[in-house]
């Protein structure tokens, strides 16, 4: 339930100069107000489940688009009925959007791939929640070639040479000598990954999606010592997305989409410490750096 100070979910992920929106609770415009997030950047917006909480705040968001004079067409990737839900408000509504807008269903029984660009790709697969529920992997994947200090200044080289090496080619210089890329650079691999899984029960199937990735966003509705609530309604404990982290070799766990029966999520800050991996404290405006 929003409450004061928590809202319910949505999360901005900006990969390189992408951005996507993940969720849309009620009052994700009023977080993006107060933590200076630019509506218009983002392309594409990936819809986990139809739960209220998560996506209550989508009709308000398009609507808002005409008045921020978007250009951009705008893609919503959602489990099947997101097409419906959309078409159907906005029909009711009377709204039209002014901006080209796709929404694209995805098959939530099975795991595919969104290719966004040649350095970034989205994994879909399955959670088990009491509708059909998609979470998703974000990875960012870039080669570049890095010139090693000591070649600059063991070969002179000049600024031009720099990005010509870097640029992938090899050098021929007015004296006929012959350098060759890798003779002074080095292939640099940059890969990030982040995962976002809500809602979803205990369930160990996902680990091969999640599997090493930097950061694991799972939802953490309740305490431990609440399996069975948790079973039953579907969601997660603490210790159960806990172990689905270390199981998976994350970087690092983050919690959230806390049960409004936690008043004070210092239970939750309390709890995290006893555990055998890094976790971070879900909470609103929280922003890492992957
Ligand atoms: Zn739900
Ligand atoms: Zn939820």
């Amino acid at each position: 339930m929003p409450s004061r100070g928590r809202f319910p979910s949505s999360q901005f992920i900006q990969l390189s100069d992408w951005c996507g929106l993940i969720d849309c609770g009620e009052g994700a415009q009023i977080q993006m107000n107060n933590f200076h997030i630019k509506r218009n950047k983002i392309k594409h917006i990936f819809i986990s489940h139809l739960h209220g909480d998560h996506v209550f705040g989508l009709p308000g968001l398009l609507g808002s688009y005409n008045h921020f004079n978007r250009k951009d067409p705008l893609i919503i990737y959602g489990p099947s009925g997101i097409k419906k839900m959309i078409d159907t408000i906005a029909e009711v509504s009377g709204a039209h959007y002014n901006y080209q807008l796709e929404i694209i269903e995805l098959d939530h029984s099975q795991a595919g791939c969104i290719a966004i660009s040649d350095k970034i790709s989205i994994i879909h697969f399955p959670l088990k929640h009491r509708i059909p529920t998609i979470g998703y992997r974000f990875n960012y994947n870039e080669e570049s070639i890095n010139i090693r200090k000591s070649s600059i200044e063991e070969y002179g080289l000049s600024i031009e040479e720099i990005k010509s090496i870097k640029s992938g080619n090899n050098l021929i210089r007015h004296d006929g000598e012959k350098i060759t890329w890798k003779a002074v650079a080095d292939i640099k691999v940059i890969s990030k990954s982040y995962a976002y899984c809500s809602d979803t029960i205990y369930d160990l199937t996902i680990i091969p999606h999640i599997q090493s990735v930097d950061y694991l966003y799972h939802e953490t509705t309740y305490l431990d010592g609440m399996e069975l609530e948790a079973a039953d309604r579907m969601h997660a404990t603490l210790g159960q997305a806990a172990d689905i982290a270390v199981k998976a070799g994350v970087g690092a766990l983050i919690t959230g989409h806390y049960s409004s029966r936690y008043a004070n999520l210092k239970v939750f800050g309390e709890a995290a410490k006893e555990l055998p991996l890094n976790v971070i404290l879900g909470r609103e405006g929280l922003q890492i750096d992957l």
